[in-house]
């Protein structure tokens, strides 16, 4: 079964919303073992709305729409989805009902334009809004599927969830698992290149790079009839990643990140961390301590910004920054040493560099990084631009 995604509204064609609702569908449909090849956005213009309607139900099996069901005049998506599929709309007592019940709660009296939302294509499927009072629709016709959903993400969520995933069930084809490969330290044509081969020998499971902040994902994805036999295609691909990539995959779960894994590690090692931040002002601390659990590891953080603190909080000794300068490598590896020794860690990450717009030079340009990390004495340090 192929679903197309609508998402309606001018706020969202002039970027004054994101549109999550898409991305939450689309998720959610994957999930479902639905193929979605095709997604649109369109503003409430009854004349734009109806073609993308019309070419979406040429090349789509379900068309699920989202927003334009509100009270107000230019809430246009019942009105054109019901003309294109050829219903009038007719007073729903149950949905009239429930509006004049939601605004009786709230002790306020429905105006008039509230009715609109009462109106139903003939023959719809009505979906109660448990959060708001435009109701979903569903209509059914000539082996097609036309899903209405409210705009808005506290209505429409719990809706799918509760109404339109069992709706929908029934569609499946099997279901699509994936599992994501997170790599650090590998830069993004590289890791692509690296997995070419897999790539362009690929069926079924797919991978499918993405350039991540400062990281590299590998979304593995397999279409299987259960997940169990999803599980077993994935597995020897999975491995094969592992052998390429080693110990730059720091995780294969959705929902750990970098510093989780860092976290994870030191708990796992039973290491204690702390941090000498000179131009990233506490921003690597700020990561971390994000963490839950991070308590149990985390000693200190200093931010040392000019000479002065860096020789003051971490003893970095005068001669060395007037000599090498702040940002070199052995001022970070002075203040990594600094920090371990004052807040007694095992482990201690220091950072220096020239984060600009000014204050770079030939020699030393805006962007040079030096990153110490100091394990128990044992001090690396490395460069970045
Ligand atoms: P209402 O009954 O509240 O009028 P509606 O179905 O008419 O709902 P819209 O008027 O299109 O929905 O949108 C209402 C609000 O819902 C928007 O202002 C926005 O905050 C949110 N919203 C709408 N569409 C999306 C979307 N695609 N992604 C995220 N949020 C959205």
């Amino acid at each position: 079964m192929v679903v197309e995604l609508i998402s309606v509204g001018t706020e969202l064609l002039l970027g004054n919303i994101v549109n999550t609702n898409a991305a939450y569908l689309s998720e959610r449909c994957a999930d479902l073992g639905l193929s979605c090849f095709y997604q649109s956005v369109v503003g409430d213009n009854e004349e734009r709305l109806t073609d993308v309607i019309k070419t979406a139900l040429k090349r789509s099996d379900i068309l699920i729409l989202s927003g334009g069901l509100g009270p107000t005049a230019d809430d246009l998506t019942k009105e054109v989805a019901a003309k294109v599929m050829g219903r009038e709309l007719i007073m729903h007592e149950p949905s009239r009902k429930l509006i004049e019940e939601f605004f009786n709660k709230k002790g306020s009296k429905p105006t008039e334009n509230n009715w609109k939302q009462a109106m139903m294509p003939k023959d719809a499927i009505v979906v109660d809004n448990e959060n708001g009072t435009a109701p979903g629709v569903i209509i059914e016709a000539e082996g097609k599927k036309v899903i209405l959903l409210p705009g808005p993400p506290n209505e429409l969520i719990p809706m799918f969830e509760k109404n339109i995933v069992p709706y929908l069930s029934g569609e499946k084809s099997g279901i699509i698992y994936s599992r994501t490969v997170k790599i650090c330290g590998v830069g993004e044509s590289k890791a692509e290149t690296m997995v070419k081969d897999l790539i362009d020998g690929q069926t079924n499971p797919t991978i499918a790079p993405y350039a991540k902040n400062c990281e590299v994902h590998l979304r593995v994805t397999a279409k299987a009839a259960d997940e169990k036999e999803a599980k077993a295609l994935l597995t020897p691909v999975l491995r094969e990643l592992t052998n390429r990539f080693g110990a730059n995959i720091y995780s294969m779960d959705k929902d750990t990140t970098l510093e989780k894994a860092v976290v994870d590690l030191l708990l796992d090692k039973n290491l204690t961390v702390s941090t000498a931040e000179s131009c990233t002002g506490g921003m690597l601390a700020a990561r971390l301590i994000n963490v839950p659990g991070i308590s149990n590891v985390y000693k200190s953080g200093y931010i040392t910004y000019s000479n002065k603190a860096k020789r003051k909080i971490l003893g970095v000794k005068k001669p060395l920054l007037e000599n090498k300068g702040a940002v070199s490598k052995e001022t970070a590896e002075a203040m990594a040493k600094g920090a371990a020794a004052i807040s007694k860690s095992d482990v201690a990450v220091a950072v220096t560099g020239i984060a600009g717009p000014d204050g770079g030079t030939d020699e030393k340009p805006v962007g040079l990084v030096y990153i110490a990390c100091n394990v128990r004495g044992k001090i690396t340090v490395k460069k970045y631009n």
